[in-house]
């Protein structure tokens, strides 16, 4: 057998050590006698790896008590309602952040509920999106509902290094695309959500952190799936949640405490990042459009001089091992993404590839 170097945005690589742990329990989780993905979710068995799954999370990002956790369904684009459906809180708007397609989109879905304050918004001329805006250049509302923000846009590979101050104004955070790449502190935030299918395991489950006092005070009888609220007094499970994906978060989430936790994630994570855009600036035959200190750690965008070239650099990667490093459609040219599933071995293969490409056609 022999596994690839995946650099897809998502869904992604999981640990290895994740898959084999649950192809060896595929059959006979624990003794049970049937894999989790046969299990009921009504039984001590599947309530136990949920309970886990849900406290190995608490721990690696040290979550305030004060914090629900929910693990719901529908990927971070029901977030996108959600989010205003249930933290309007009988106020008419809401303010957002635009640095790239998924804040843009946001802010699109939130417009059927609110007012939307674009507070700022980094597209230059062409409508790309290569830096964080400054706070001190945001035009925050004191009356907004809350204020949201894509702290990691996977598209065009911008990061913020830093975190917002939105006073009591509460602060909701997209980090689909790096939640667990770095240590934060949860509690500078009213509610964070995460699709699982890059950083954490199979697509299916989105995460959910949201401070306990903004939940409950939904729009006037939203659809149960909608409330919070309704998925928190049932503890997930107002309807069958997607058990198997749970269990497979649930194992890289040890992983991630074996390995030692998000602190030791995000050392690694910043040396595989550092690799490979110190090659992309050495080699001047590749192109980087994101400010320097604006990079994403996660995914990284970069082009070719001339894009007829792209084909066969892909092709190139794909004899070597590495696959998946097409750009996104919107954007072009190539992108690594590099999630802590990703081995520093698999970015020193990508970066002496990289130089050699560099050399042959140069
Ligand atoms: N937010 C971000 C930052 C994303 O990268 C994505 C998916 N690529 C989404 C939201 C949408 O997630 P989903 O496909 O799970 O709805």
């Amino acid at each position: 057998m022999s596994r690839v170097y995946n650099f897809s945005a998502g869904p992604a690589a999981l640990p290895e050590p994740v898959l084999r742990k649950a192809a060896a329990e595929m059959l006979d989780w624990c003794g049970s006698g049937q894999s989790v993905m046969e299990m009921s979710h009504r039984g001590p068995d599947y309530m136990s790896i949920h309970a886990q799954a849900q406290q190995d999370l608490r721990d690696l990002l040290n979550i305030p008590d004060s914090y629900k956790i929910l693990f719901l369904q529908g990927g971070g684009t029901t977030q996108f309602e959600m989010v205003p459906i249930n933290l309007l809180r009988g106020k008419g708007k809401a303010d957002y952040v635009i640095t790239g397609e998924w804040s843009k989109r946001a802010a699109q879905e939130a417009r059927a509920f609110c007012q939307v304050n674009v507070v700022a918004d980094s597209a230059n001329a062409k409508g790309q999106h290569t830096f964080v805006p400054k706070q001190s250049d945001w035009k925050l509302k004191k009356d907004a509902a809350y204020v949201h923000v894509c702290t990691n846009e996977t598209l065009g590979g911008v990061e913020y290094h830093w975190t917002p101050d939105t006073g009591k104004v509460p602060l909701v955070a997209d980090m689909s695309s790096h939640i667990l790449s770095k240590q934060i502190d949860v509690s500078k935030y009213g509610l964070i959500y995460a699709g699982a299918q890059k950083n954490i395991g199979p697509a299916g489950l989105v995460l959910v952190i949201v401070r306990e006092d903004l939940i409950g005070h939904a729009v006037p009888t939203p659809p149960p799936m909608f409330n919070y609220k309704v998925h928190a007094d049932h503890d997930s499970m107002l309807n069958t949640p997607p058990t198997y994906s749970i269990y497979m978060a649930g194992l890289v989430f040890q992983w991630l405490k074996q390995q030692g936790g998000v602190a030791e994630m995000e050392k690694r994570n910043i040396q595989k990042a550092n690799l490979l855009y110190d090659a992309l600036d050495r080699l001047p035959f590749y192109s980087t459009k994101v400010n320097k200190g604006d990079r994403s750690r996660m995914n990284v965008p970069f082009t070719l001089p001339d894009a007829r070239l792209d084909e066969a650099f892909l092709a190139g990667a794909k004899e070597r091992g590495m696959v998946q490093l097409k750009g996104h459609r919107l954007i072009g040219g190539m992108r690594a993404s590099i999630y802590n599933a990703m081995p520093l071995s698999g970015v020193e293969t990508l970066v002496a590839y990289l130089n050699e490409f560099a050399q042959k056609n140069g």
